[in-house]
């Protein structure tokens, strides 16, 4: 892809695969190996518009339609102003 990056103006990037966390209202889902563009100088990433699609697509199935996910995770929650500094 030759396109510039928005955000540092470098104009390498590669395909890879990450980790994207889908959230919305407080509900989450996580999805590994989705294909993105990253920066190679700032490391902002890039999605194409249908896999965003598609990812909110499987939010519903899981969250509306009773889709059981490949795997549920209990995900440790923390308040700031909770923090006990040391
Ligand atoms: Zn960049």
């Amino acid at each position: 892809m030759n396109t510039k990056c928005s955000f540092c103006g470098n104009k390498h990037s590669k395909e890879t695969k990450i980790q994207y966390i889908y959230k919305h209202d407080n509900q989450f889902l996580i999805v590994d190996d989705v294909p993105c563009e990253q920066c190679e100088y700032c490391g902002e990433q890039y999605f194409d518009g249908k896999v965003l699609e598609q990812i909110e697509e499987e939010f519903q199935r899981i969250y509306f339609h009773g889709k059981k996910p490949e795997q549920a995770l209990t995900v440790p929650l923390e308040r700031y102003s909770q923090f006990q500094l040391a």
